[in-house]
């Protein structure tokens, strides 16, 4: 698949902003929405995307990056309180090649604890009651 097919708008993430299929929601305003993976690579796994019609990092517009930026930077701060991670890491997958799988632009937000390895990338599904407690919590810390 070529990284550089246009924007489909029936993949997932637009069905999410278009509240087509639910989500565990962090944040949300004008410029962004921040929902938990449903596959986490550690409790608190965040996923923020922008509300335009972007499939990757090249396709998002220059001016597009300060504002979207200053929301995962928001967001990545209520996680850290939340759930009392000692880092972060901040990923982006770009491409099939880059391990990219979802086509609408997304910045991962990992909390990290010294000793705790990460699990895989989308592989295990979470409980449902556990990513509604961490929604709430996140919530919580904004
Ligand atoms: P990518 O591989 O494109 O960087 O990341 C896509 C992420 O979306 C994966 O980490 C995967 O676990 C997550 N994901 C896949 N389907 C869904 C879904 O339906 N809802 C949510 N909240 N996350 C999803």
């Amino acid at each position: 698949m070529s990284d550089r097919e246009p924007y489909q708008p029936d993949n997932i993430f637009a069905k999410i902003l278009r509240g087509e299929i639910p989500c565990y929601r962090v944040y949300e305003d004008d410029v962004a929405l921040a929902f938990l993976d449903i596959m986490p690579q550690a409790d608190g796994h965040t996923l923020v995307i922008p509300k335009l019609a972007v499939r990757g990092l090249p396709d998002m517009p220059v001016d597009s990056w300060g504002p979207f930026m200053q929301r995962v930077q928001k967001v990545a701060k209520a996680i850290k309180v939340a759930m009392a991670a000692e880092g972060l890491n901040l990923r982006q997958f770009d491409g099939a090649a880059g391990g990219q799988t979802v086509f609408h632009f997304h910045m991962h937000i990992i909390p990290r604890w010294e000793g705790i390895a990460l699990r895989r990338h989308g592989e295990l599904n979470e409980k449902p009651e556990n990513l509604k407690a961490t929604a709430e919590k996140i919530r919580a810390a904004f």
